[in-house]
């Protein structure tokens, strides 16, 4: 008998009312042939409020204490809504986290899930019953409660479709679908009809709370279509699957992190290693840096940037307090008053000019633009955290988003990815836990070439500037990356094919002395590496152990950027294929 996930956040249980809704929508399934299995959030803003209580105690609630306190609102609705079902004239049993055997590490409040029983689950729904899970939570070895992060209840649904080998997980929520922006703060934003696993990934990146990040890393890993619906009415909703909606439209979607913050390690020595020094302390804090970039300057020494969500900055800078020191570096400053936002799209990576239509719009509105960086299919940029709206807004409707792409209707009939338990379970054997990291590609492209303008004026406009003209001159760049440097000035660098790097030098020579900063920098020969997978950046050490990997054998790196599919390093041309050997050795065991 087929299986349907059914998972209602929290705004779709609200009150008794959408709980009977609710019901009522299980029950229905049920009644249309399949064996139904509900996972709940905690009703309304009642995990708010329990942090909020927890809060009133202590500033450093013990993580611990927190996931027992959190787990309760979760608790409370699972039980109110087999009540709801039972009351309905059906069948239901309601299970914690503990009692179906969601088994997760014992990282408290972010804990990554390892293993899952579907015993309990199975003998009930063969029972007849709707089983009605918590979510959001799971148990340790020591049987210590935990929780799975903010907004988890979706990984428990899409974990528990993949377990049951169900054929479908539908997201009931406050939204009939996903949007090609959070239409809360774009009105104009439209309902996308399909979305592929790997942008649903960045898009949650780079902000759409719409889903929990790790609830796609289960879907593309075990082939989960997942459906977005409304939990009101019947809409169509969206489809997140292998597939994208249109190819011929380079971004599809774009979000916003409002609370970012920017850290700026100053003069450091510019040898292997000393980028992993920073990396790796703040990795060891569960912390996921996000905007990287390392700007090597000429004096030798490299400025490294990077984002972290402004609520990890206090204990990010402690991390950067103590590598400075040991690096020798000569000094750190932040700004947590900025605002990413982001663009996203796999037709990106076949089309070019979208970052300098990004940057050109954002120019003409006069927000400047503090960093950036790129990957295939993602472009994110740093702005003021007061024109972050006004910043979404410009970049949404430069790139049309309101408006359905031409493609749309060939592409509809395309069948949607069907589970396949036989790929799961081969995966699951080869892993420890399910949600470990799996890499899927690690290449080599050597085609390339870097320049580097150090010292520019940093004004609005800069970025349209530099990138109109080099794409004038007929050249694709392919990686970009911005920081801010001294006294307002930033750097910029970025990647040619080789064949265009005297012509890319003419034109950003040219720039250089009309901006009145140094002669631009460059790097005949270097090699990008690309290591893929999934759980790139929810895993927060993976760029750290390429970092450390290729120092030991003393290959420095360049450029980083990194996304939730892939992180990117350039280094050295001439070392490039053993740079490809050693990562390759280094994530051998968790490579498919
Ligand atoms: P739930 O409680 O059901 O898990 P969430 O509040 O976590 O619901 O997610 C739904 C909300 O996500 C919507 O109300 C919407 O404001 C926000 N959102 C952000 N980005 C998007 C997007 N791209 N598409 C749809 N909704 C989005
Ligand atoms: N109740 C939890 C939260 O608010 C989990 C969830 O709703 O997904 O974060
Ligand atoms: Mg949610």
């Amino acid at each position: 008998m087929s299986i349907i996930v059914q998972k209602f956040g929290g705004t779709s249980v609200a009150d008794s009312e959408k709980i009977l809704a609710a019901a009522r929508k299980a029950i229905r399934a049920q009644k249309d042939g399949h064996q139904v299995v509900m996972v709940v959030s905690a009703m309304g803003k009642n995990t708010d409020a329990l942090v909020k209580l927890a809060r009133e105690i202590t500033d450093e609630p013990p993580a611990r204490e927190m996931d027992m306190l959190l787990s309760t609102g979760e608790q409370v609705s699972v039980a109110l809504m087999a009540m709801a079902i039972n009351s309905l004239g059906h069948e239901a049993i309601s299970l914690t986290g503990a009692q179906i055997g969601i088994m997760t590490d014992s990282t408290h409040t972010k804990a990554r899930i390892r293993s899952i029983s579907t015993d309990r689950m199975r003998e009930a729904l063969d029972g007849g019953k709707i089983v009605i899970a918590a979510g959001f939570q799971g148990i340790d070895e020591g049987f210590n409660i935990t929780t799975l992060g903010r907004g988890g209840s979706d990984t428990t649904a899409v974990a528990l479709a993949a377990v049951l080998g169900a054929d479908s997980c539908e997201i009931h929520t406050d939204v009939d679908g996903i949007y090609t922006t959070d239409p809360r703060l774009v009105p104009e934003a439209r309902r996308v009809a399909r979305i592929s696993y790997d942008e649903m990934l960045e898009l949650a990146s780079v902000g759409a709370g719409v889903m929990h990040g790790r609830s796609i890393e289960f879907a593309k890993k075990f082939s989960v279509p997942v459906h977005v619906r409304s939990s009101l009415g019947d809409n169509p909703g969206t489809m997140i699957a292998a597939e994208p909606e249109a190819l011929d439209k380079a971004v599809c979607g774009a979000a916003m992190v409002k609370n970012e913050a920017r850290v700026t390690v100053l003069g450091v020595p510019d040898r292997p290693g000393a980028a992993l020094t920073v990396f790796s302390r703040i990795a060891a804090k569960n912390i996921a840096m996000d905007m990287i970039v390392q700007n090597v300057g000429a004096d030798g020494r490299a400025d490294i940037s990077f984002t972290v969500v402004r609520d990890d900055l206090p204990t990010t800078l402690k991390a950067v307090e103590e590598a400075t020191r040991e690096l020798g570096a000569e000094g750190f400053n932040h700004d947590d008053d900025v605002a990413k936002i982001s663009v996203v799209g796999s037709g990106m990576a076949t089309q070019t000019g979208v970052a300098e239509t990004m940057f050109r719009a954002l120019a003409e509105k006069g927000i400047n633009i503090l960093m950036i960086t790129t990957s295939q299919i993602k472009i994110s940029v740093l702005v003021e955290r007061k024109r972050a709206i006004e910043a979404l807004r410009t970049v949404h409707e430069v790139f049309q988003l309101e408006s359905e792409p031409s493609s749309l209707a060939g592409r509809r009939e395309r069948q949607t990815t069907t589970p396949q338990p036989a790929a799961a379970a081969n995966v699951v054997a080869r892993m420890q836990g399910m949600e470990d990291l799996m890499i899927d590609d690690i290449s080599l492209d050597a085609s390339d070439a870097r320049i580097t303008l150090a010292g520019v004026p940093d004004r609005p406009g800069l970025a349209a500037q530099i990138f109109e003209e080099i794409a004038a001159g007929g050249i694709v760049v392919d990686m970009i990356v911005q920081s801010v440097g001294w006294e307002g000035k930033a750097n910029v660098s970025f990647t040619v094919p080789r064949k265009d790097l005297a012509k890319s030098m003419e034109i950003a020579t040219e720039l250089t002395q009309r901006f009145g900063c140094p002669a631009p920098g460059c790097s005949s020969e270097v090699a990008k590496l690309s290591v893929s997978g999934i759980g790139m950046r929810s895993h927060t050490g993976v760029a750290s152990r390429m970092f450390h990997s290729l120092a030991q054998v003393g290959i420095n790196v360049d450029i980083i950027s990194t996304s939730e599919v892939r992180v990117n390093v350039v280094v050295d041309g001439r070392q490039g294929e053993k740079a490809l050997a050693v990562l390759r050795d280094e994530f051998a065991d968790v490579t498919v």
